[in-house]
């Protein structure tokens, strides 16, 4: 049966009940559900992600609040001769692949009757929320960091959302909104299980447009794994129903100036360690306490792939070339796509699947300065 499960005590709940951590132990919760593909209603539905219904953990249609996201153009990447799969989802309507987890995280929302949420964020996870409320008449609290893009906190505020801006770090906003969500549905893209049930239609999408198989690699960012964890999900999915053959082997990019997932997993700790983070281009991974650590670390070693670690100059000068190339992306993605460029001197003949997670137009700022620090030799 369809339920809530905690990843502590087990204990579950049905998935009508307005809660988003075990109501007994604090834990995590993941969902019970079985999914089913019928690749001819798939193909003959519309280019969203809802054309994978039957497997979106959603009781009737009419709680469908869309933008229109989903099925983002794959297209071919030349790395040094090196073909990679992209995922172009800073084209999904939010501008970045948050979309997936808060269109259905958020129509879950809608058909729990919820009138208020509140989140945090370090911005495209705001803006998402923000979205797909004002698109359902929900109102929503986005708490972010006061160092946030500018164009994130434009983005979240135009679409009516309320702005709490948080001196300090990531880790301070987090406890913010907590507070806030001892008395508000919490739609965070970290807890709430019904996020991950919309990351994974990234896998989905990636099967359908192999002609309906899995690759072998997929590098992907690694922040609080909201995509990563949604990804393996989805594959595992598709896997278990017969559809596809394997898991591909992902490879985890982090910024080398918050990684601690990727010491955990080098050094093979039974835990993600304190780290010190420093600044990184990278805003959007910068995360030193990823809630679901342990999980992510598990995905990655049972895929059979590894973790991959960028420097600021390594992250910058991918971004640049990216642009170079036609494509217009936030530095955040610029650390994938760094990953990406490192992952290829292995030189692998494997089908390999990425992604470009957020728009550049969203980090303006940051964008201008990279120009202005940027190598003569470049130029
Ligand atoms: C959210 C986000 C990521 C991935 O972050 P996770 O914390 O792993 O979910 C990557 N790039 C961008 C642009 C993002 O907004
Ligand atoms: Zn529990």
């Amino acid at each position: 049966m369809d339920a809530l499960v905690c990843t502590q005590c087990t204990k579950t709940y049905s998935l009508n009940d307005p809660i988003w951590k075990c109501s007994s132990c604090g834990g995590v919760l993941d969902l019970e559900f079985r999914p089913t593909f019928d690749r001819n209603k798939i193909s003959s539905r519309p280019l969203t992600l809802w054309r994978y219904r039957e497997a979106l953990p959603l009781f009737s249609d009419e709680n469908i609040l869309s933008l229109g996201e989903g099925c983002t153009l794959l297209s071919p990447v030349d790395f040094a001769g090196t073909r990679v799969w992209v995922k172009q989802d800073q084209l999904c309507p939010s501008g970045s692949y948050k979309d997936r987890g808060a269109a259905i995280l958020i129509s879950k929302v809608k058909e729990l009757g919820i009138k208020k949420v509140v989140e945090d964020s370090s911005g495209n996870a705001g803006c998402a929320i923000a979205a797909y409320c004002t698109r359902g008449g929900i109102r929503c609290e986005i708490f972010v960091p006061a160092s946030t893009s500018p164009g994130k906190l434009a983005q979240i505020q135009h679409y009516g959302a309320h702005l709490h801006l948080i001196p300090g770090s990531r880790e301070d906003t987090a406890a913010a909104v907590l507070k806030a969500a001892e008395t508000d549905y919490y739609a965070s893209h970290a807890w709430n299980p019904f996020f991950f049930h919309g990351t994974k239609t990234f896998a989905y999408e990636t099967w359908e447009q192999l002609g309906w198989q899995a690759p072998d690699t997929l590098i992907l960012p690694a922040g609080h794994g909201t995509l990563l964890l949604g990804a393996a999900l989805g594959f595992q999915e598709l896997a278990a129903a017969g559809l596809a053959e394997k898991i591909p082997k992902i490879i985890a990019v982090q910024a080398a100036n918050c990684a601690p997932l990727a010491a955990a997993f080098e050094q093979e700790l039974a835990c993600v360690p304190a780290i010190e983070k420093e600044d990184t281009l990278a805003e959007g991974i910068a995360i030193a306490e990823p809630l679901r650590g342990m999980q992510i670390l598990r995905a990655v070693k049972d895929s059979g792939g590894k973790f991959i670690t960028v420097h600021e100059e390594e992250i910058a000068s991918a971004l640049r070339g990216v642009c170079r190339q036609g494509f217009y992306i936030e530095p955040t993605a610029a650390a994938v796509v760094a990953g990406i460029w490192k992952y290829v001197q292995t030189a692998p003949s494997e089908v390999i699947v990425s992604i470009f997670t957020g728009h550049g137009l969203k980090s303006t700022e940051k964008m201008l300065k990279l120009l202005s620090s940027q190598p003569e030799t470049a130029a």
